[in-house]
């Protein structure tokens, strides 16, 4: 497979994400579909990489940035991304950015699980305050946020264009 730049639109979305300003994330693809010269494709803030639950057995991880400090209507803290990789492979750390390598899970229900959202996706606009905590925001613990939906819309488009291809994954601390 190779990666149209073309196709593959970059994704900025470090607007949106938890820490933008401290840590940041970059991902990109490798053309060709293996090593060599990289395409960047996303930019992120502070990002966790776990396990995934259901793929627990299956070395599945899943590479997830939340939304800032917003959650949804149940107070879930909700996420701006999540995208399943397989066959992480951690390159070493250096000047303090950790880099990591996988590839994208080739095995996704495409209209379920791949939570990479399209250029124009804004989860902030429109999103309504959350009448409780911007009531209760006097006490301890309670930070005024918005009621966001709590994972970007499935994109299979881009699920077809990138399935399967290796990804370059650095984060590390944001230069003063
Ligand atoms: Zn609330």
């Amino acid at each position: 497979m190779t990666v149209s730049d073309q196709r593959v639109p970059t994704l900025d979305l470090q607007r949106f994400c938890r820490d933008a300003d401290q840590i940041y994330t970059e991902i990109k693809l490798f053309y060709n579909g293996s090593y060599g010269p990289t395409f960047p494709w996303i930019k992120l803030g502070q990002t966790r990489l776990r396990l995934s639950r259901k793929d627990h057995d299956h070395g599945g991880w899943l590479l997830a940035a939340y939304l800032g400090h917003h959650s949804d209507d149940e107070h879930d803290s909700a996420f701006v991304l999540q995208l399943p990789i397989i066959g992480v492979n951690f390159i070493g750390i250096e000047y303090g950015q950790t880099i990591l390598t996988g590839y994208i899970d080739p095995n996704l229900r495409p209209d379920q699980d791949f939570r990479v959202p399209p250029a124009d996706y804004d989860p902030l606009a429109g999103a309504p305050e959350c009448e409780y905590c911007a009531e209760h925001r006097e006490e301890d613990g309670v930070q005024q946020h918005l009621i966001v939906p709590y994972l970007p819309p499935a994109n299979p488009d881009l699920y077809r264009l990138v399935r399967g291809l290796p990804v370059y994954i650095a984060t590390g601390v944001v230069d003063p």
